[in-house]
């Protein structure tokens, strides 16, 4: 049955992608080894320096974001290698699984999955390490099965403090152009993003900002690596190239997404982020719900996650609000199966937009028969005027 009016992508990326993004996509492809690439592959390579705070190089691949994290390792280190992370939630597991199938040893400050990374434990982990077995330490800044945020500045000084010489290698995939993000500033030596979050593209582009001593790290690291190599790329990219096939018409919706976003103003796009990620936990809290993010401050603009009550399915909820109201929710990873949904808020997103997500759910929960009181909507309304 055609279902009228236009469906509601609420879950925390894919973000819906704004229609001068899709035009600029509509391109006709272009020869990738041509003269005319060249303005297209510098002006991404440039533009992508700006949204990671950079002066540093910027890495471009045609992958998911995935990808994006086994470049970060493959290139700075050696089989057998330590990498310290942490457990902020669903995202972070995956990093350290795909690092123990790299061949490193992944060891894990162990997290409730309810606030970001702690600053205080890396630091007093990275003291005991007097020999300095730990090669990297591992962070996931917007946590996306759970809505936390992690201190990355604050980790970096516990880093320094414990006066360590560790990489300090960032999963950005689902903060960068969403919360406020500075790869130098901060000290990061490889930060990992991806296309289809905050910067409102669709899925199949990755990225990895290198600092000098990263790209020193590349030079004596001997994981395997060919397709992720770090050094068949930094020739190419001088003239705004690539080694292989890059995505051409991926290429220019980002270079589309990086205008419209300073055409708006970085800093207003993250305030932007933390209004409606304030608007959303008002709604949850009225409703009587639980936002799964217990840390107070380190709540995410980008995404709520929502417990349900106790012997309530969150995924029978989220089908049936899919199927009354045409809005897909995130669903709960892992730990959190089945009992939380995830409300996407991030990417080209507004207070109507805002206030029509939140109907949703709202009469998504009358519909589903979970107990919750009414009043959500309204409650994000007044935040919101
Ligand atoms: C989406 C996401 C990933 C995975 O990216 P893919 O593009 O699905 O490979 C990793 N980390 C975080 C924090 C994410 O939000």
């Amino acid at each position: 049955m055609r279902k009228a009016g236009r469906h509601f992508l609420q879950i925390p990326g894919p973000s819906a992608v704004p229609d001068r993004i899709l035009s600029a996509i509509g391109q006709q492809t272009i020869d990738h080894r041509g003269p005319d690439f060249a303005k297209v592959g510098m002006r991404a390579l440039d533009g992508m320096k700006s949204i990671f705070n950079t002066k540093e190089h910027v890495f471009i691949y045609p992958s998911s974001g995935t990808g994006a994290w086994e470049a970060a390792l493959v290139n700075t280190l050696s089989p057998g290698d330590c990498v310290l992370m942490f457990e902020t939630g669903h995202f972070a597991t995956l990093w350290k699984k795909l690092a123990e199938k790299l061949g490193l040893k992944a060891e894990f400050i162990e997290g409730d999955w309810r606030g970001g990374a702690d600053p205080d434990q890396i630091e007093a982990y990275l003291a005991e390490d007097k020999n300095h077995e730990i090669k990297a330490v591992c962070v996931v800044h917007n946590e996306t099965s759970t809505g936390s945020v992690s201190p990355i500045a604050a980790v970096r000084q516990a880093i320094d403090n414990a006066n360590h010489p560790a990489l300090f290698m960032v999963d950005t995939i689902s903060g960068l152009a969403s919360l406020e993000y500075q790869h130098d500033a901060w000290g990061v030596d490889v930060t990992v993003s991806g296309s289809q979050k905050g910067l409102m593209l669709p899925p199949g582009l990755s990225f990895n900002a290198a600092s000098a001593k990263a790209m020193a790290a590349n030079k004596t690291a001997t994981l395997q690596r060919s397709y992720w190599d770090w050094a068949e790329m930094v020739g190419p990219n001088k003239t705004g190239y690539f080694p292989y096939t890059p995505a051409t018409n991926l290429l220019y919706g980002l270079n589309e997404a990086v205008d419209m976003l300073h055409e708006e103003g970085m800093e207003n796009v993250f305030a932007r982020h933390a209004r409606h990620g304030q608007a959303a936990r008002a709604a949850v809290r009225t409703w009587g719900l639980e936002v799964l993010c217990a840390a107070q401050g380190q709540e995410s603009g980008v995404l709520t996650a929502v417990k349900l009550p106790d012997g309530h399915s969150a995924d029978a909820f989220r089908a049936s609000t899919l199927e009354h109201y045409d809005i897909s929710l995130g669903n709960g990873l892992s730990k959190v199966a089945d009992k939380v949904f995830r409300i996407g808020h991030l990417g080209d997103f507004n207070d109507l937009m805002l206030v029509g997500t939140l109907a949703g759910v709202e009469m998504g929960l009358k519909k589903a028969n979970v107990p919750h009181n009414a009043g959500g909507v309204q409650a994000a309304m007044e935040l919101l005027s």
